[in-house]
């Protein structure tokens, strides 16, 4: 059993593909055991992201995150981390797998509608970002 965290990303909340996203998760044995809408400030968002503040597109990356509310999940199952990561499909939507998550739900690189942990070690680290223990079920 493992968890992971997801964040349905500004542009699918205003698109209102919430409930659509969700369903991927639990329809593929992903159970969602934490769950919160809420706005990052630039703070945040940067702090999240920081591992790619030298990249071209930090700068971006944070004002999207930033540009509306997101909705936060800590999903639980097997082999979760690399299952969530199927699920989104590739960063550029266009390369994505039909079927995936960002090929169905997502218009660019940048704003591509979902962000899953990369690796268990990272996973651990971003849940703790978000939630406390007591509000993981
Ligand atoms: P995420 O971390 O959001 O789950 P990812 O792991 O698929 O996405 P990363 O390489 O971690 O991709 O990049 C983080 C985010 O930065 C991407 O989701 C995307 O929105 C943005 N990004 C990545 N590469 C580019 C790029 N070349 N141009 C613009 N934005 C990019
Ligand atoms: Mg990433």
């Amino acid at each position: 059993m493992q968890q992971t965290l997801s964040i349905i990303k500004p542009d699918a909340v205003k698109k209102g593909v919430i409930g659509k996203i969700i369903d991927r998760f639990e329809s593929n044995g992903l159970r969602i055991a934490a769950a919160k809408k809420l706005q990052l400030s630039q703070a945040e968002a940067g702090k999240f992201y920081e591992v790619h503040k030298e990249r071209p597109f930090y700068g971006e990356l944070v004002e999207f995150m930033t540009s509306g509310p997101v909705v936060v999940m800590v999903l639980e199952g097997e082999n979760a981390v690399a299952k969530n990561r199927d699920l989104m499909g590739a960063t550029d939507p266009k390369k994505a797998e039909k079927g995936t998550i960002r090929a169905d739900f997502a218009e660019s690189i940048d704003a591509n509608a979902v962000h899953g942990s990369d690796s268990l070690e990272n996973a651990a680290i971003e849940i703790a970002f978000f939630f406390a223990k007591k509000e993981i079920c």
